[in-house]
């Protein structure tokens, strides 16, 4: 079988999110490819290196994937069983699972509505005796600042492991990057996220200790990379280890992504801010702010009024909306750690995600906005 050369038609609005290639992304696979080396290789270290330098940072730990991220970096920062880590139900199950993982409990916070992440003050006062890390959710792109309670934190021996999924390329108010916060930040370089590998993540590390710890743990606990390994008859596991290294063919796209990530950036910021003058006419909606002067935006979140109504309706008429998040606290697996999240749950009813990625034109947005406007005032988005 032949694969048909032709490229497929561009996505529209009817996608909530979907990658963009630059078109060098299939001759750097090809090249990965053809040097036989897939796993955890040079390519690898390029792309380890590349991010370094983007970010400012000294390293970077590249993973298989933000899940895996946030669970190598939480089991860095010495979580384990018995521990209690603070996160937002608004998140996705991603960032709860990470946390079961290393045998720990989720203990869930709330957010703030206008920006849909939590606050230090929602952190502060959910933490316990057995809290030993927060992972605040930078949704949407957004910065989380916990400086009013970085000292409290540092006392209590607290870690702070960013989820920064939705975050790559977004500053903080000191107009640092986000991952040079000095904390454990993970990136996801999933299919629809700002810079993809295909599949993959990163942790920028708090110290070279950190790093150590990280390459060790994505290597099954081993020590020595797999050209030590292959010029000796023996090999040292030293500790815990997981299966979560960045292929180099993932590597390769990343490669290629981040070399067009300034049109990234300007893209998807045009794109935000065409929805937010286009929707400046909805009176009954409200978009939930990213700071998109200083983030790159991952998500356009409005909240309406008769949600599942509106979100139907757009569906019906081929407009790719979705829902981010259902909240973490009520899911079956997760509901034994629920507790009263009022913020969250009034939003859950009505948050809807409109379709936001590179392919998308200001005529998709214009489009979009003119059918939310019909769905909102005619129960019909025609
Ligand atoms: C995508 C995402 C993750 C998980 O990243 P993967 O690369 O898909 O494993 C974690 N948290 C949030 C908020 C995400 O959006």
């Amino acid at each position: 079988m032949t694969l048909a050369p032709t490229a497929p038609a561009r996505p529209g609005v009817e996608r909530n999110a979907t990658p963009y290639l630059y078109g060098t992304e299939l001759g750097l696979i090809a090249e990965v490819l053809a040097s036989g080396q897939y796993g955890h290789s040079d390519v690898t270290e390029t792309f380890e290196r590349q991010v370094a330098d983007f970010l400012g940072v000294q390293e970077v730990v590249a993973v298989s994937s933000g899940t895996a991220a946030l669970h190598a970096a939480l089991v860095a920062a010495g979580v384990g069983s018995g521990d209690e880590v603070l996160v937002p139900s608004m998140t996705f199950c991603a960032s709860v699972q990470a946390i079961l993982a290393t045998g720990a409990e989720p203990r869930f916070v709330d957010i703030d509505p206008h920006t849909m992440c939590t606050t230090p003050d929602l952190v502060q006062e959910a933490l316990t005796d057995r809290t030993t890390a927060v992972m605040p959710v930078l949704f949407g792109g957004r910065a989380i600042d916990l400086a009013p309670i970085a000292d409290l934190l540092d006392q209590r021996k607290i870690a702070i492991v960013e989820d920064a999924a939705h975050a790559f390329g977004s500053h903080d108010r000191n107009g640092r990057p986000v991952g040079a916060s000095g904390h454990l930040t993970c990136f996801s370089f999933g299919p629809i996220k700002n810079l993809t590998c295909g599949q993959g993540g990163a942790v920028v590390p708090r110290n070279p200790e950190d790093a150590d710890r990280l390459r060790t743990l994505r290597l099954l606990g081993m020590v020595e990379s797999a050209a030590t390994r292959a010029a000796s008859t023996t090999y040292q596991v030293t500790g815990t280890g997981f299966r979560y290294p960045l292929s180099a063919l993932n590597a390769a796209i990343g490669t290629a992504q981040l070399a067009h990530f300034e049109e990234a950036t300007a893209v998807r910021r045009t794109l935000w801010r065409t929805y937010r003058d286009a929707l400046a006419g909805l009176p009954d909606i409200e978009l939930v702010d990213v700071d998109v002067d200083r983030s790159v935006p991952h998500l356009c979140v409005v909240k309406v009024p008769d949600r599942d109504r509106v979100w139907a309706e757009m569906r019906r008429v081929g407009i790719g909306v979705g829902v981010h998040y259902p909240p973490n606290h009520l899911q079956p697996a997760f509901e034994r750690w629920a507790r009263l999240l009022p913020a969250t749950e009034h939003l859950a009813g009505q948050i809807l995600t409109l379709p936001f990625h590179q392919h998308l034109t200001e005529d998709g947005v214009h489009r979009t906005v003119a059918a939310l406007r019909r769905a909102l005032t005619t129960g019909d988005a025609r």
